[in-house]
C-alpha cells in the first residue's frame, strides 16, 4: 500500500468538540483502573463535570506536554467504535481514527512514529504490533479491552480444530482469520496458506480462497461467514457450522454422526461458531420498521444474514461512515452497528441536516431491544489515554500496556502471557504472512 493511499484513508472524521457537550456519559468505577493509572483517574473524577471546558484543560496539561516532547514520534490511534468522545479527543491531539484494517497498517506506514498508543481493543493493537518496524513500540490504553469474538476463538480453542480438520483434509484446509482474532490465530491462518480479512475485504479474501479450491475454516464470526458465503455464492448446503469457544476446541470429527461427517465433507466453508453480542440483536423486522418510515437501512455484516438480506446495504465500518459522509440534507439513515459509532455518525450527520438513528432504538416495546455500545472498547476513557501517554513521557509506561505481537491477554485481569523470542518469531512470521496476503488481495484491484 502506498503512503498516499494511507494518507487518503485518514481524512479527518469531521466530528467537532462542541462547547458544553458531555465528554463521557458514564465514569468507570475507580477500582477498574490499574494502580499506575489511579492518580490520573482521581484527578479526572475530581473535575467538576465532564464538559470540554473542564476536561480539556486537564488533558492539555499532559497531552500537549507529550506532543511537545515526542512530536511526530508519538502516534495516537483510536477506532470509530470508541465511546466517551475519545474519537474527538484523539483527533484533537493529532491522532487518527480508523477502522481495523486501516489501524493495522499504521505502524508499518508511519516509520517515524516510535511510540504508538492505541485506544481500542487488544486484537487491533496486536495487528499493529505484528506489522510494526523493529524500532516501534505499541501500547494499548487499557489491556483489559478485549473483543468477544476474539475471546471465543482463542488459540487453545482454534488450534485443536485446525489439527482435527487437517488430519482429515490435509493441505486442502485453509484458515481465514477475521481481523478480530489474536496474532496467534492469525498465525494459524498464515501457516495454512490462508489470509486475514476484515468486513471490508472479506468477500475478496473468500473469493481468492475459493478460487484455489480450498476447504475454508472461517474464524471466528459465524454471522460474517454466512454473509460472506451469501455474497460469494456458497450455498447453505456447502457450509458447515462448527462450534465456538471451548465447544469448538473440543469438537471431534470421530464423535460426529455419519450424516454430520457427510455434510462436513461436502462443505466448502466451515464456520467457527462465535458471534458479537452487539451485532446479533438486529432483526429483519427492525429493518422493515425504519424503512416504512422513510429511512435507508445500512447494516454491518456481523449482523445475522436475514437482516443483511433485508437491508438496503451492508458493509464495513468504513463503508457505513462513508455513507453518512455522502448523505444529502434531508436524508434519513438507520444504521445497524455498534452504538458509539452510531452516536458519532449522528453527530456528524446533524451538522449537515441528515438524520441518523440506531436500527435497534425503536420506541415500541414489542421490539424489546435497544442499541448498545461495545462494552469492552468503552474500557478506554480520558484518564486511560492521559495516564498512558504521560507515563510513556516519563519513561514509566507499565509493561502490562506494552503490546508485543503474539501476546495472550487475560481480559479480566489485564495480565499478559508473552512468548519467548524464538516462539514469537515463528508466530509473527505466519501472522504477518496472513496479514500481508490480505493487504495484497485488498489492494490488487484498488
Ligand atoms: S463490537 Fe463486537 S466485534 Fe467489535 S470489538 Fe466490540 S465485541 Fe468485538
Amino acid at each position: 500500500m502506498s503512503t498516499r493511499t494511507v494518507v487518503q484513508l485518514f481524512r479527518n472524521s469531521g466530528l467537532r468538540i462542541e462547547p458544553g457537550m458531555p465528554i463521557c456519559q458514564v465514569d468507570l468505577p475507580f477500582d477498574w483502573y490499574q494502580e499506575e493509572f489511579k492518580p490520573y483517574a482521581e484527578e479526572y473524577l475530581a473535575l467538576p463535570d465532564r464538559t470540554p471546558e473542564s476536561v480539556l484543560p486537564w488533558m492539555d496539561r499532559y497531552l500537549l506536554a507529550a506532543q511537545k516532547e515526542f512530536g511526530p514520534r508519538l502516534l495516537l490511534l483510536a477506532h470509530y467504535y470508541m465511546g466517551g468522545e475519545i474519537v474527538k479527543l484523539v483527533e484533537r491531539y493529532g491522532g487518527r481514527i480508523a477502522d481495523s484494517y486501516e489501524l493495522a497498517l499504521q505502524a508499518r506506514s508511519n516509520a517515524g512514529a516510535e511510540f504508538i498508543v492505541e485506544s481500542a481493543v487488544h486484537f487491533m493493537a496486536d495487528a499493529i504490533a505484528t506489522l510494526a518496524h523493529p524500532h516501534q513500540q505499541v501500547y494499548i490504553t487499557n489491556p483489559r479491552a478485549g473483543c468477544t469474538l476474539e475471546m471465543y476463538a482463542k488459540e487453545h480453542q482454534v488450534a485443536p480444530a485446525v489439527e482435527e480438520l487437517q488430519a482429515r483434509y490435509g493441505e486442502q484446509l485453509m484458515v481465514i482469520a477475521y481481523m478480530n482474532t489474536s496474532g496467534r490465530v492469525k498465525a494459524l491462518a498464515g501457516a495454512t496458506g490462508g489470509a486475514v480479512c476484515t468486513s471490508g475485504n472479506a468477500k475478496k479474501v473468500m473469493q481468492w480462497a475459493l478460487a484455489q479450491g480450498k476447504k475454508i475454516l472461517f474464524v471466528p464470526d459465524r454471522n460474517l461467514a454466512e454473509v460472506v458465503c451469501w455474497w460469494s455464492g456458497v450455498a447453505p448446503e456447502r457450509q458447515f457450522q462448527w462450534g465456538g469457544g471451548e465447544e469448538g476446541g473440543q469438537q471431534r470429527i470421530a464423535r460426529m454422526s455419519a450424516e454430520q461427517r457427510a455434510r462436513l465433507d461436502a462443505a466448502q466453508v466451515i464456520r467457527w461458531g462465535s458471534s458479537c453480542g452487539v451485532h446479533t440483536i438486529f432483526k429483519p423486522a427492525m429493518v422493515e420498521y425504519w424503512r416504512a418510515r422513510g429511512y435507508r437501512v445500512l447494516v454491518h455484516p456481523e449482523s445475522p444474514l436475514p437482516t443483511v438480506q433485508a437491508a438496503d446495504g451492508a458493509g464495513s465500518t468504513r463503508y457505513l461512515w462513508a455513507a453518512v459522509e455522502a448523505a444529502k440534507a434531508g436524508e434519513k439513515l438507520a444504521i445497524a452497528t455498534e452504538g458509539h459509532f452510531v452516536k458519532n455518525a449522528r453527530a456528524l450527520a446533524r451538522q449537515k441536516g441528515v438524520e441518523v438513528v440506531h436500527l435497534a432504538d425503536i420506541p415500541d416495546p414489542a421490539f424489546q431491544a435497544m442499541g448498545c455500545g461495545c462494552a469492552t472498547m468503552s474500557r478506554n476513557d480520558p484518564p486511560h489515554l492521559v495516564a498512558m501517554v504521560d507515563l510513556l513521557r516519563k519513561g514509566k509506561a507499565p509493561d502490562a500496556n506494552k503490546v508485543i505481537a503474539g501476546d495472550v491477554v487475560d481480559e479480566t485481569t489485564g495480565a499478559r502471557e508473552r512468548l519467548s523470542p524464538t516462539e514469537r518469531a515463528g508466530i509473527v512470521t505466519h501472522a504477518r504472512r496472513a496479514l500481508d496476503r490480505m493487504i495484497e488481495i485488498t489492494e490488487r484491484n484498488n
